[in-house]
């Protein structure tokens, strides 16, 4: 039997290599030292199949082009700065990652911070330790038993953080708006609609959310006001989702009584403004820093490139490789547009559905799944912090639970073909949207809630739902005037005149959440929600 040939260039845990070396089907060669001598990479890579690295080894396009037989990359750990993904993707080399296996390590350095929070033991610590003083006085906590904590983002990490919590005797709370409530109710968690009820009835409150165009700047001064006075707030998750400059200040003035922060907007960083805030706890991003996560790390590594050298489906994959056929290129204008479709639904009313239909109308070939790929893939990127591609994106959808119920039907109606998309959004009314590719080359999106539309899914636009009645228009757009923001098109679709009506306005610029609130007090406006495509 032909083996594969697999190249480690970098130190990883021992179980990651003991389970290598066990595969019938793997020659494996170990050389932890290896990244130091590129050259010496650049000649042996020619032999092999696969190749394992962390972050040191430069995973250039070099190296790619000479790894002839080359299929994964596996990177040992998360970050995949080392490697040159569109060259990988462009050879179709899969690279993956290990994204899980540090889970427990970030949960625990959580409960860890929160105590260390609570009552300041650093700042104990060094009194007693380095200034050798007995101030009892000055070490006055609080407990967390009978507290509530507030988890933003019920994923992998802020759910084991709540299950942990609980058994401090807190009262645990979650706003995530991605995630089956009964997750949280099996596990005793009260799920809140809104983030404001949470900033409210929270004593403590921990992010535990990806870093995205959402979670940036998530909590601001604006939403500290919101909290309890002498709240305590934690990020051990991503820098930049609570507001360095506005955490600083609200530590300053005794807003929020103590703060644990691991991970900062800029690393490394020795001079950040928290670092000069009194109560605050701070550690140099080692959430992930356990003997056991590395191991982890190993495994599934380990067990990822084994996957994709045998052709099985994997899990975590980085990039998608692409190939470059006819069939895939009359495919593309529908892809792009069943990703644009995923993008617009997950901001407009689909971003809790559970169940998705998705129905193609005409000859969009005999597999449909790769246009459901696509639009998961758009649905998926609002959501997640990792790349979403047409790899993971069915994984991804299956980890939270979303399920796509394709419906194929021959004829078209109105257009030969076309995508159209089902959900039932949060209120349990139905949601639907469909588009089509005019010219075999431009997306289309022609429908949103049977109103008919001929609208190209690109840039921001405004949806909205009013009252068809004179005068809308113009306070509309004179309050987006008051903000600057530029109007580049309007559309208009109505089903009767004189009853409701939806319109989309094309803008230039992002509309402030200011500016939504006075829309939405305009009394003719029943609805309006931004979207980003
Ligand atoms: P996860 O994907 O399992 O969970 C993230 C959760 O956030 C999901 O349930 C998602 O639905 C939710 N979410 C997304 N957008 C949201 C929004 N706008 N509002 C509320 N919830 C939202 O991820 P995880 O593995 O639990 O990781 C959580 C965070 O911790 C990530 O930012 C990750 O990078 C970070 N992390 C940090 C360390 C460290 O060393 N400090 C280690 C591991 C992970």
């Amino acid at each position: 039997m032909e083996k594969f040939k697999v190249l480690i260039t970098e130190h990883i845990a021992e179980p990651g290599i003991e389970l290598l070396k066990k595969q019938p089907d793997v020659e494996l060669t170990y050389d932890p030292e290896l990244f130091r001598d590129f050259n010496k990479i650049l000649e042996i890579i020619p032999q092999y199949d696969a190749l394992i690295t962390r972050s040191g080894t430069p995973v250039t396009e070099e190296l790619l082009e000479r790894g002839k037989k080359l299929k994964v990359v596996g990177r040992a750990g998360v970050g995949v700065d080392n490697i040159d993904l569109d060259a990988a993707s462009r050879r179709g080399i899969l690279v993956v990652n290990a994204p899980t296996g540090n889970t427990l390590a970030a949960t625990e350095h959580t409960m860890g911070m929160m105590i260390a929070a609570a009552r300041l033991i650093p700042y104990a610590h060094k009194s007693l330790k380095e200034e050798r003083k007995w101030e009892r006085k000055r070490f006055m906590g609080v407990e967390l038993a009978g507290k509530t904590l507030g988890i933003i983002g019920f994923g992998r990490i802020g759910s084991r953080v709540g299950i942990r919590a609980k058994a401090f005797d807190m009262k645990v709370i979650a706003y995530d708006p991605y995630i089956k409530r009964e997750k949280a109710e099996k596990l005793g968690v009260e799920l809140v609609d809104e983030l404001d009820e949470l900033l409210r009835r929270s004593d403590i409150i921990t992010v535990h959310t990806p870093l995205t165009e959402e979670t940036r700047n998530m909590i601001t001064k604006k939403e500290i006001e919101k909290m309890k006075d002498g709240v305590i707030l934690l990020n051990i998750a991503r820098g930049g989702i609570i507001n360095e400059k506005d955490l600083y200040e609200a530590l300053v003035s005794g807003k929020v009584r103590a703060a644990a922060v691991d991970v900062f907007s800029k690393e490394p960083t020795t001079d950040n403004i928290l670092l000069d805030a009194p109560n605050i706890v701070v550690t140099p991003h080692i959430g992930a820093n356990t003997f056991e996560s590395q191991t982890n790390v190993a495994v599934i590594i380990a067990n990822q490139v084994l996957a994709a050298l045998r052709g099985e489906e994997v899990e975590f994959a980085v990039n998608a490789p692409y190939e470059d056929t006819a069939a895939a290129k009359v495919l593309k204008p529908f892809m792009d547009l069943a990703e644009k479709l995923g993008l617009f639904a997950v901001q407009v009313a689909c971003s809790r559905s559970k169940e998705i239909v998705i129905e193609y109308r005409g000859d969009l070939g005999e597999d449909v799944k790769p246009l459901t790929t696509a639009f998961l893939k758009g649905f998926l990127q609002k959501i997640v912090d990792i790349p979403v591609n047409l790899i993971n994106a069915p994984f991804l959808a299956k980890e939270k639970g979303i399920s796509v119920v394709e419906v194929k039907r021959p004829e078209g109606i109105n257009f030969k073909k076309l995508i159209r998309i089902t959900c039932k959004g949060e209120n349990g009314e139905e949601f639907s949207l469909a588009g089509t590719v005019m010219d075999d080359k431009f997306p289309k999106i022609v429908e949103i809630n049977n109103f008919l539309f001929d609208l190209t899914p690109q840039g921001k636009l405004l949806l909205i739902r009013n009252f068809d009645v004179p005068g809308v228009i113009g306070k509309l757009g004179s309050i987006l005037g008051k903000y600057s923001v530029n109007i580049a098109g309007f559309q208009l679709g109505r089903t009767e005149k004189g009853k409701e009506a939806k319109g989309v306005i094309l803008v230039d610029d992002d509309v402030s959440p200011e500016a939504l609130r006075e829309i939405r007090e305009i009394p003719e406006i029943l609805e309006v929600k931004q979207v980003n495509l």
